[in-house]
């Protein structure tokens, strides 16, 4: 069996300007030590040069929040995947719920994003999760394997490049987490559809998010299925975001 080092992933959303994004690096690069997990930060796209630059020659990678579905074109305020990559982009957040909820994104939509960061050398971080009224109708799991599904379907074999964020919608900045119990649970199911989809399942990190922080991290981080987090307002502030990179390191 394959150990994957945990991947701590923050999730800025639209927060941030050049001065707080200095600031918060400058303490987050300067507090690294002790942590061997591997991190990385997804900012939005206007802050990609600028984090780009001081993140230099770090252990933490630059991440994206989204991509364009189109390579290139009339798509007047898309960034594309090759765009990303021009900055040196590791990863990119696609499906987050707040992009399948504001901009109606479809799980088809999602996959195809996926596929184009994946053409670019960029490893997608494939969100899926329920609704409240889907868990409390009992349909969790029928849920999140039909998301993943419309990824398996587009992308084929090259799935085993992919990271998986389980992301609750209702634990999504609401401060109500999963339990440990409740997030193994749907991790093993998305692991079970990811070996029955690829013969390199066990490279494909799977991360929880929603309210994850510094109290909880540890006990979500040691469920076997659990790789990593996938974080969002708490990655904001810098001792928060080191004590859950400390968690996740061995
Ligand atoms: C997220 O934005 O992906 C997220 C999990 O947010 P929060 O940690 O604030 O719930």
């Amino acid at each position: 069996m394959t150990v994957r080092s945990k991947l701590m992933v923050g999730n800025w959303k639209m927060h941030g300007g050049l001065a707080d994004n200095a600031s918060l690096l400058s303490e987050v690069l300067n507090g690294l030590e002790g942590v061997n997990c591997r991190a990385a930060v997804c900012v939005p796209a206007p802050y990609l040069a600028q984090v780009q630059t001081l993140l230099a020659g770090s252990a933490v990678s630059l991440g994206a929040q989204d991509v364009s579905a189109h390579e290139a074109g009339a798509y007047t305020g898309e960034v594309s995947a090759t765009m990303l990559r021009d900055f040196s982009v590791r990863y990119c957040i696609v499906g987050h719920s707040e992009r399948r909820q504001y901009h109606g994104e479809s799980n088809d939509l999602v996959a195809t994003k996926a596929q184009r960061a994946l053409a670019a050398g960029i490893t997608p971080i494939v969100c899926v999760g329920e609704s409240l009224a889907e868990r409390e109708a009992g349909h969790t799991e029928s849920v999140v394997k039909r998301q993943l599904a419309a990824v398996i379907h587009t992308i084929g074999h090259c799935v085993s490049e992919i990271v998986v964020a389980y992301e609750p919608v209702w634990a999504i900045g609401t401060g109500w987490t999963a339990t440990p119990e409740q997030a193994q649970s749907v991790h093993a199911v998305l692991r079970a559809q990811l070996k029955a989809a690829t013969a390199h399942s066990d490279r494909v990190s799977i991360l929880y998010g929603g309210s994850m922080n510094a109290a909880n991290a540890a006990d979500l981080l040691a469920q076997p299925d659990v790789d990593g987090g996938l974080i969002g307002s708490a990655a904001l502030k810098s001792f928060e975001f080191l004590t859950m990179l400390k968690a996740a390191s061995c």
